[in-house]
């Protein structure tokens, strides 16, 4: 049946039963592009509201290839078999831009998508960085309403994406691999300033020996860097997918994080300031959309963009003057 089909009231009973058919429904819902899914999508997500923040949401990146899905399976296995239930999500830079993908091609965490206790879920496939940023929000507040308490929100270590997975989580992962000395340097370094935890993944065989000392090297550099969570200090681990070796660790890391931020109240300062900055940049999407879209503003931009051009007019003024006619109209 279409979503049209099967009434709202239906499905909010059927995910907070846990169904996970319904749950996909309803995040087919909230991806849907479609005006009048929109709006159902929101009278669902009210009804769902009360029974969502009860979980911890993990955010992890690193770069093709660092290991993210092999870890998030053993991880996702280990916490399913403590009685967890745990759905994992994905933003996806470049399916947002080319269409295709990095992380959801090949099939991936085959044991875990065959797991009761898990639910995966690849990157919404269509629309602005913002828009995948509005449908991920929700489906993480769909999957609460669900019963899962461990959401963790992957994504690929190309940039931006980071910082907005950062915004929606209460901890933040980087999963990261020995033989990257540059990886050390620069572009590294803006990533460390968002992370929670830094972990050296493929600690094994011969690798583990270099993947200590990358770990070291990682403290050291730590230990320079503002942490991004008051009260808690980054610090490096290894680990490895293939063998299990440090997956428990990371988990009381997290569970420690968990209790020592909610203590100190950090953990619900952050949610409430995510909402807002959620809300705010809401607003300015909607408010840039609205503004190139009013038919005032399409007629009269190209004119102003030529005049600033040409020398014609300050770009300031040109702005002044295109707002005025957007605020009129
Ligand atoms: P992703 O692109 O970050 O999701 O990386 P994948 O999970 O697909 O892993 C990339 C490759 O590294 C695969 O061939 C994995 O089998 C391998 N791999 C992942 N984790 C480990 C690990 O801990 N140790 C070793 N030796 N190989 C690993």
């Amino acid at each position: 049946r279409k979503i049209d089909e099967t009434s709202v009231e239906v499905l909010v009973n059927k995910v907070l039963n846990g169904d996970r058919m319904m749950l996909a429904k309803a995040i087919t819902l909230i991806e849907s592009n479609a005006p009048h899914h929109f709006t159902l999508a929101q009278q669902m997500l009210g009804k769902l509201l009360p029974h969502t923040g009860k979980s911890i949401r993990i955010g992890i990146t690193g770069v093709p290839g660092a290991g993210k899905s092999t870890f998030i399976e053993q991880f996702g296995l280990l916490l399913s078999e403590q009685g967890h239930r745990v759905a994992v999500l994905a933003i996806d830079p470049s399916s947002t831009i080319s269409g295709g993908s990095i992380l959801g091609d090949k099939t991936r965490m085959e044991k875990l998508v065959r797991n009761e206790n898990a639910f995966i879920r690849p990157s919404p496939s269509s629309g602005t960085l913002g828009g995948v940023h509005r449908k991920t929000r929700e489906t993480i507040l769909a999957c609460e309403a669900a019963g899962y308490d461990i959401i963790i929100v992957e994504t690929v270590g190309v940039g931006q994406s980071e910082v907005i997975v950062r915004g929606m989580v209460d901890f933040f992962m980087l999963l990261t691999i020995t033989g990257a000395g540059d990886q050390l340097q620069g572009m590294k370094k803006g990533i460390m300033e968002l992370a929670d935890v830094i972990v050296v993944n493929k600690a094994d065989g011969d690798n583990k020996p270099l993947a200590e000392k990358t770990r070291r090297e990682y403290n050291q550099i730590l230990h320079f860097l503002m942490p991004p969570t008051k009260g808690w200090e980054t610090k490096a681990y290894t680990s490895s997918s293939i063998n299990g070796d440090g997956i428990e660790e990371i988990w009381a890391v997290i569970t420690k994080f968990k209790e020592i931020t909610e203590h100190s109240g950090v953990f619900i300062e952050r949610r409430k300031g995510q909402a807002k900055e959620w809300m705010s940049s809401q607003i300015t999407e909607r408010l840039h959309y609205a503004f190139y879209q009013h038919p005032e503003i399409k007629k009269l931009l190209p004119y102003f963009q030529n005049a600033v051009i040409n020398g014609d007019t300050t770009v300031s003024l040109a702005v002044d003057t295109l707002f005025d006619n957007y605020l009129k109209k």
